[in-house]
Protein backbone atom coordinates (compact mmCIF):
# COMPACT_ATOMS: atom_id res chain seq x y z
CA UNK A 1 0.00 0.00 0.00
CA UNK A 2 0.87 3.76 -0.98
CA UNK A 3 0.70 6.00 1.39
CA UNK A 4 0.01 9.42 0.99
CA UNK A 5 2.71 11.85 2.36
CA UNK A 6 1.68 13.81 5.78
CA UNK A 7 2.98 17.16 6.70
CA UNK A 8 0.94 17.57 10.16
CA UNK A 9 2.60 19.37 13.00
CA UNK A 10 1.95 16.69 15.39
CA UNK A 11 0.71 14.42 15.62
CA UNK A 12 2.66 13.17 13.08
CA UNK A 13 3.91 11.01 10.57
CA UNK A 14 6.13 7.82 11.87
CA UNK A 15 8.17 5.56 9.60
CA UNK A 16 6.29 2.71 8.03
CA UNK A 17 8.45 -0.04 9.66
CA UNK A 18 7.60 1.39 12.90
CA UNK A 19 4.04 1.59 12.34
CA UNK A 20 4.33 -1.90 10.63
CA UNK A 21 6.43 -3.75 13.05
CA UNK A 22 3.68 -2.14 16.17
CA UNK A 23 1.11 -3.76 13.73
CA UNK A 24 2.68 -7.45 13.87
CA UNK A 25 2.75 -7.47 17.44
CA UNK A 26 0.07 -6.01 18.53
CA UNK A 27 -1.56 -9.12 19.62
CA UNK A 28 1.14 -11.47 20.18
CA UNK A 29 4.74 -9.69 21.69
CA UNK A 30 7.39 -11.67 21.14
CA UNK A 31 6.05 -14.52 21.66
CA UNK A 32 4.76 -13.38 25.02
CA UNK A 33 1.02 -14.09 24.35
CA UNK A 34 0.30 -10.44 25.36
CA UNK A 35 0.02 -7.12 23.31
CA UNK A 36 2.36 -4.55 24.90
CA UNK A 37 -0.94 -2.73 25.67
CA UNK A 38 -2.18 -5.57 28.19
CA UNK A 39 1.16 -6.22 29.83
CA UNK A 40 1.64 -5.20 33.48
CA UNK A 41 4.13 -2.38 33.58
CA UNK A 42 5.83 -3.96 36.21
CA UNK A 43 6.59 -7.76 34.34
CA UNK A 44 9.73 -8.71 32.76
CA UNK A 45 8.74 -8.27 29.44
CA UNK A 46 7.99 -4.35 29.59
CA UNK A 47 10.43 -3.84 31.92
CA UNK A 48 13.01 -5.06 29.03
CA UNK A 49 11.20 -3.22 26.51
CA UNK A 50 11.10 0.21 28.79
CA UNK A 51 15.20 -0.31 29.97
CA UNK A 52 15.98 -0.34 25.82
CA UNK A 53 13.96 2.09 25.69
CA UNK A 54 15.81 4.45 27.77
CA UNK A 55 19.06 3.34 26.83
CA UNK A 56 18.50 3.28 22.87
CA UNK A 57 17.59 7.50 23.54
CA UNK A 58 20.40 7.93 26.18
CA UNK A 59 22.73 6.49 23.00
CA UNK A 60 21.34 8.34 19.94
CA UNK A 61 21.12 11.58 22.13
CA UNK A 62 24.50 11.01 23.60
CA UNK A 63 22.57 11.88 27.09
CA UNK A 64 25.66 11.46 29.73
CA UNK A 65 25.07 9.78 32.82
CA UNK A 66 24.83 12.68 35.04
CA UNK A 67 21.33 13.42 33.29
CA UNK A 68 18.11 11.30 34.10
CA UNK A 69 15.72 10.50 31.66
CA UNK A 70 12.29 10.94 32.80
CA UNK A 71 9.11 9.31 30.74
CA UNK A 72 6.21 11.17 31.74
CA UNK A 73 2.51 12.14 30.81
CA UNK A 74 0.58 15.41 30.31
CA UNK A 75 2.74 16.73 27.47
CA UNK A 76 4.57 19.96 26.95
CA UNK A 77 1.91 22.28 27.93
CA UNK A 78 1.72 20.29 31.38
CA UNK A 79 5.06 20.32 31.56
CA UNK A 80 4.64 24.34 31.68
CA UNK A 81 3.47 23.90 35.30
CA UNK A 82 5.47 21.13 36.07
CA UNK A 83 8.61 23.25 35.47
CA UNK A 84 7.92 26.31 37.94
CA UNK A 85 6.48 23.56 40.33
CA UNK A 86 9.75 21.90 40.47
CA UNK A 87 12.53 24.18 39.59
CA UNK A 88 11.66 28.03 40.35
CA UNK A 89 11.27 27.17 44.35
CA UNK A 90 8.55 30.00 43.82
CA UNK A 91 11.25 32.28 42.85
CA UNK A 92 12.48 34.67 39.72
CA UNK A 93 12.56 33.02 36.65
CA UNK A 94 13.37 34.06 33.26
CA UNK A 95 11.53 33.37 29.99
CA UNK A 96 12.59 34.13 26.37
CA UNK A 97 9.69 34.29 23.69
CA UNK A 98 10.06 33.48 20.64
CA UNK A 99 7.21 32.69 19.13
CA UNK A 100 3.54 30.97 20.25
CA UNK A 101 4.47 28.14 22.53
CA UNK A 102 7.36 29.83 24.69
CA UNK A 103 4.48 32.42 24.89
CA UNK A 104 2.17 29.97 26.27
CA UNK A 105 5.28 28.74 28.82
CA UNK A 106 5.58 32.00 30.22
CA UNK A 107 2.05 32.70 31.22
CA UNK A 108 1.82 29.59 32.65
CA UNK A 109 4.73 30.14 34.76
CA UNK A 110 2.75 32.92 36.42
CA UNK A 111 0.89 30.95 38.15
CA UNK A 112 3.58 29.56 40.10
CA UNK A 113 6.53 32.10 40.17
CA UNK A 114 7.44 35.40 39.21
CA UNK A 115 8.55 35.69 35.57
CA UNK A 116 10.86 38.03 33.55
CA UNK A 117 10.57 38.48 30.33
CA UNK A 118 14.69 38.09 29.34
CA UNK A 119 14.11 38.72 25.33
CA UNK A 120 11.61 38.61 22.90
CA UNK A 121 11.32 38.79 19.53
CA UNK A 122 7.29 39.58 19.47
CA UNK A 123 8.44 42.70 17.37
CA UNK A 124 9.67 40.91 14.41
CA UNK A 125 6.45 38.55 14.80
CA UNK A 126 8.25 36.10 15.69
CA UNK A 127 10.61 36.21 12.86
CA UNK A 128 13.86 36.43 14.17
CA UNK A 129 15.72 35.25 17.24
CA UNK A 130 17.12 37.58 19.61
CA UNK A 131 21.27 36.79 20.24
CA UNK A 132 21.45 35.01 23.72
CA UNK A 133 24.10 38.02 24.13
CA UNK A 134 21.24 40.32 24.13
CA UNK A 135 19.41 38.19 26.78
CA UNK A 136 18.28 40.31 30.02
CA UNK A 137 19.22 37.69 32.37
CA UNK A 138 18.98 37.72 36.08
CA UNK A 139 21.55 36.50 38.22
CA UNK A 140 18.79 34.87 40.49
CA UNK A 141 16.86 33.51 38.27
CA UNK A 142 16.27 29.84 39.01
CA UNK A 143 16.09 28.75 35.21
CA UNK A 144 15.86 30.31 32.19
CA UNK A 145 13.32 28.81 29.83
CA UNK A 146 13.56 29.12 26.11
CA UNK A 147 11.71 27.05 23.10
CA UNK A 148 14.22 25.95 21.17
CA UNK A 149 12.24 24.87 17.78
CA UNK A 150 9.04 27.42 17.60
CA UNK A 151 6.29 24.57 15.85
CA UNK A 152 3.83 27.77 14.75
CA UNK A 153 6.43 30.39 13.94
CA UNK A 154 9.11 27.99 12.50
CA UNK A 155 11.79 29.69 14.02
CA UNK A 156 14.62 27.38 15.63
CA UNK A 157 17.71 28.19 16.92
CA UNK A 158 20.48 26.22 15.12
CA UNK A 159 22.76 26.85 17.79
CA UNK A 160 21.82 26.28 21.17
CA UNK A 161 23.01 29.64 23.38
CA UNK A 162 26.19 28.90 25.81
CA UNK A 163 25.32 31.03 28.92
CA UNK A 164 27.90 29.77 30.31
CA UNK A 165 30.25 31.40 28.14
CA UNK A 166 28.45 34.65 28.65
CA UNK A 167 29.19 34.67 32.44
CA UNK A 168 25.68 33.33 33.56
CA UNK A 169 25.01 30.16 35.67
CA UNK A 170 21.63 30.23 35.17
CA UNK A 171 20.29 27.01 34.43
CA UNK A 172 18.89 26.76 30.83
CA UNK A 173 15.74 24.53 30.22
CA UNK A 174 14.44 23.97 26.59
CA UNK A 175 11.24 22.78 24.79
CA UNK A 176 12.07 20.44 22.30
CA UNK A 177 8.97 19.04 21.46
CA UNK A 178 9.32 19.37 17.69
CA UNK A 179 12.78 18.97 17.38
CA UNK A 180 13.89 16.45 19.30
CA UNK A 181 15.87 13.67 17.57
CA UNK A 182 16.07 15.43 14.94
CA UNK A 183 19.65 16.65 15.83
CA UNK A 184 22.51 16.38 18.57
CA UNK A 185 22.14 18.31 21.28
CA UNK A 186 25.38 19.82 22.78
CA UNK A 187 24.20 18.51 26.80
CA UNK A 188 27.48 21.34 28.32
CA UNK A 189 24.95 23.84 27.52
CA UNK A 190 21.66 23.09 28.24
CA UNK A 191 20.17 21.83 31.93
CA UNK A 192 17.05 20.29 31.38
CA UNK A 193 14.93 19.73 27.92
CA UNK A 194 11.66 18.56 27.79
CA UNK A 195 9.08 17.75 24.70
CA UNK A 196 6.07 15.64 23.88
CA UNK A 197 6.77 12.33 21.65
CA UNK A 198 4.52 12.84 18.66
CA UNK A 199 6.31 14.27 16.27
CA UNK A 200 9.51 12.86 15.92
CA UNK A 201 9.39 10.03 18.34
CA UNK A 202 6.29 8.26 18.79
CA UNK A 203 1.82 8.81 19.76
CA UNK A 204 0.72 11.53 21.70
CA UNK A 205 0.74 10.55 25.56
CA UNK A 206 4.19 10.54 26.01
CA UNK A 207 6.27 13.45 27.26
CA UNK A 208 10.06 13.47 27.56
CA UNK A 209 12.32 15.23 30.32
CA UNK A 210 15.84 15.04 30.37
CA UNK A 211 17.25 16.63 33.85
CA UNK A 212 20.63 16.93 35.27
CA UNK A 213 20.64 15.27 38.38
CA UNK A 214 21.81 17.89 40.26
CA UNK A 215 18.23 19.72 39.80
CA UNK A 216 15.89 17.28 41.24
CA UNK A 217 14.96 17.62 44.46
CA UNK A 218 13.35 20.86 44.76
CA UNK A 219 9.97 20.77 43.99
CA UNK A 220 7.44 22.87 45.93
CA UNK A 221 5.56 21.17 48.40
CA UNK A 222 2.61 21.31 46.75
CA UNK A 223 3.62 20.17 43.21
CA UNK A 224 1.72 16.50 43.01
CA UNK A 225 3.43 13.56 43.46
CA UNK A 226 3.53 12.16 40.26
CA UNK A 227 5.12 15.30 38.65
CA UNK A 228 7.76 15.59 41.07
CA UNK A 229 11.10 15.15 39.12
CA UNK A 230 12.82 13.69 41.74
CA UNK A 231 9.93 10.76 42.79
CA UNK A 232 9.59 9.91 38.99
CA UNK A 233 13.18 10.10 38.52
CA UNK A 234 13.87 7.81 42.02
CA UNK A 235 11.20 5.20 40.95
CA UNK A 236 12.18 5.22 36.92
CA UNK A 237 9.04 6.71 35.54
CA UNK A 238 7.11 3.53 37.42
CA UNK A 239 5.59 6.29 40.38
CA UNK A 240 2.72 6.10 38.95
CA UNK A 241 1.48 3.79 35.05
CA UNK A 242 3.32 4.81 32.74
CA UNK A 243 2.21 5.30 29.32
CA UNK A 244 3.57 2.09 28.05
CA UNK A 245 2.47 1.95 24.53
CA UNK A 246 3.80 4.77 23.45
CA UNK A 247 7.08 4.00 25.40
CA UNK A 248 7.12 0.95 22.95
CA UNK A 249 6.24 2.51 19.41
CA UNK A 250 9.10 5.34 20.56
CA UNK A 251 11.35 2.26 21.32
CA UNK A 252 10.65 1.02 18.22
CA UNK A 253 10.95 4.73 16.68
CA UNK A 254 15.03 4.75 17.99
CA UNK A 255 15.60 0.83 17.20
CA UNK A 256 14.74 2.71 13.37
CA UNK A 257 16.57 5.90 13.61
CA UNK A 258 20.02 3.88 14.87
CA UNK A 259 19.18 1.91 10.97
CA UNK A 260 19.13 5.16 9.57
CA UNK A 261 22.88 5.57 10.91
CA UNK A 262 21.75 7.71 14.14
CA UNK A 263 21.43 11.71 15.00
CA UNK A 264 24.31 12.45 12.84
CA UNK A 265 22.70 10.91 9.83
CA UNK A 266 19.49 12.20 10.52
CA UNK A 267 20.20 15.66 11.25
CA UNK A 268 22.06 15.81 7.64
CA UNK A 269 19.11 14.89 6.17
CA UNK A 270 16.96 17.08 7.72
CA UNK A 271 18.83 19.55 6.67
CA UNK A 272 18.57 18.52 2.80
CA UNK A 273 15.24 18.21 3.09
CA UNK A 274 14.55 21.66 4.48
CA UNK A 275 17.28 23.44 1.71
CA UNK A 276 15.04 21.66 -0.57
CA UNK A 277 11.95 23.61 0.29
CA UNK A 278 12.98 26.64 1.20
CA UNK A 279 15.25 27.07 -1.87
CA UNK A 280 12.33 26.21 -3.96
CA UNK A 281 10.29 28.87 -2.07
CA UNK A 282 12.79 31.43 -1.74
CA UNK A 283 13.29 31.11 -5.61
CA UNK A 284 9.14 31.12 -6.31
CA UNK A 285 7.53 34.60 -7.03
CA UNK A 286 4.10 32.69 -5.48
CA UNK A 287 5.36 31.45 -2.06
CA UNK A 288 6.62 33.11 0.65
CA UNK A 289 8.93 32.38 4.09
CA UNK A 290 8.42 35.30 6.43
CA UNK A 291 11.79 33.86 8.82
CA UNK A 292 14.93 35.31 8.63
CA UNK A 293 17.19 32.61 6.64
CA UNK A 294 19.57 31.97 9.99
CA UNK A 295 16.95 30.74 12.25
CA UNK A 296 14.55 28.91 9.65
CA UNK A 297 13.56 25.98 11.44
CA UNK A 298 14.33 22.21 9.60
CA UNK A 299 11.61 20.78 11.14
CA UNK A 300 8.64 23.10 10.21
CA UNK A 301 7.93 25.53 7.68
CA UNK A 302 4.93 27.79 7.47
CA UNK A 303 4.70 29.32 4.00
CA UNK A 304 2.66 32.19 2.59
CA UNK A 305 1.28 32.83 -0.66
CA UNK A 306 0.76 36.56 -2.65
CA UNK A 307 -2.84 36.04 -2.48
CA UNK A 308 -4.73 34.37 0.32
CA UNK A 309 -7.45 33.61 -1.26
CA UNK A 310 -5.87 31.11 -3.16
CA UNK A 311 -5.30 28.97 0.50
CA UNK A 312 -8.28 26.94 0.12
CA UNK A 313 -7.46 25.88 -3.56
CA UNK A 314 -3.98 24.77 -3.26
CA UNK A 315 -4.76 22.87 0.28
CA UNK A 316 -7.84 20.88 -1.42
CA UNK A 317 -5.23 20.31 -4.64
CA UNK A 318 -2.69 19.27 -2.42
CA UNK A 319 -4.96 16.79 -0.95
CA UNK A 320 -5.76 15.34 -3.84
CA UNK A 321 -2.50 14.84 -4.77
CA UNK A 322 -1.53 13.00 -1.81
CA UNK A 323 -0.40 15.53 0.16
CA UNK A 324 -1.84 15.49 3.33
CA UNK A 325 -2.45 18.10 6.75
CA UNK A 326 -0.23 21.50 5.05
CA UNK A 327 -3.08 24.41 6.67
CA UNK A 328 -1.26 26.33 8.48
CA UNK A 329 -1.91 27.07 12.48
CA UNK A 330 -5.27 28.77 13.36
CA UNK A 331 -3.55 32.13 14.01
CA UNK A 332 -1.32 32.11 11.62
CA UNK A 333 -3.61 31.05 7.98
CA UNK A 334 -1.21 30.38 5.33
CA UNK A 335 0.14 26.51 5.48
CA UNK A 336 2.72 25.02 7.11
CA UNK A 337 4.95 21.69 5.81
CA UNK A 338 6.52 19.92 8.85
CA UNK A 339 9.35 18.00 7.80
CA UNK A 340 10.12 15.53 10.81
CA UNK A 341 12.68 12.49 10.54
CA UNK A 342 9.96 10.33 8.90
CA UNK A 343 9.47 12.34 5.91
CA UNK A 344 11.16 10.90 3.18
CA UNK A 345 12.98 13.14 0.83
CA UNK A 346 10.53 11.82 -2.21
CA UNK A 347 7.90 13.46 0.05
CA UNK A 348 9.44 16.54 0.20
CA UNK A 349 10.25 16.53 -3.71
CA UNK A 350 6.63 15.30 -4.23
CA UNK A 351 5.45 18.97 -2.37
CA UNK A 352 7.61 20.46 -4.45
CA UNK A 353 6.39 19.40 -7.63
CA UNK A 354 3.04 20.16 -6.67
CA UNK A 355 3.70 23.62 -5.61
CA UNK A 356 5.13 23.96 -9.07
CA UNK A 357 2.29 22.81 -10.89
CA UNK A 358 -0.12 24.67 -8.87
CA UNK A 359 2.07 28.03 -9.61
CA UNK A 360 2.32 27.59 -13.26
CA UNK A 361 -1.61 27.46 -13.15
CA UNK A 362 -2.45 30.80 -11.57
CA UNK A 363 0.47 32.11 -14.28
N1 LIG B 1 5.64 23.12 22.75
C1 LIG B 1 5.87 22.93 21.44
C2 LIG B 1 7.15 23.43 20.86
C3 LIG B 1 4.92 22.27 20.65
O1 LIG B 1 5.16 22.07 19.35
C4 LIG B 1 3.73 21.79 21.23
C5 LIG B 1 2.71 21.09 20.45
O2 LIG B 1 2.59 21.19 19.26
C6 LIG B 1 3.54 22.01 22.60
C7 LIG B 1 4.50 22.69 23.32
C8 LIG B 1 2.32 21.51 23.29
O3 LIG B 1 2.44 20.15 23.41
P1 LIG B 1 1.29 19.21 24.02
O4 LIG B 1 0.07 19.47 23.21
O5 LIG B 1 1.87 17.85 23.81
O6 LIG B 1 1.12 19.54 25.44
Amino acid sequence: MTRPFNFSAGPAVLPEEVLSQAAAEMLDWQGSGMGVMEMSHRGKEFISIYEQTQSDLRELLAVPPEFSILFMQGGAIAENAILPLNLSRGQQTDYVVTGNWSERSQKEARKYCSVSIAASNVESNYTSLPKPASWQLSESAQYVHACSNETVHGVEMHTLPDLKSLGSKVPLVLDISSHMASRSIDWTRVDMAYGGAQKNVGPAGLTIVFIRNELLGHALPHCPSAFDYKIVADSESMYNTPPTWAIYVAGLTFKWLKKQGGIAAIEQRNISKAALLYDFIDASSLYQSRVEKDCRSRMNIPFFMRDEKLDAAFLSGAKAAGLLQLKGYKTMGGMRASLYNAMPVAGVQALIDYMRDFEKNQA
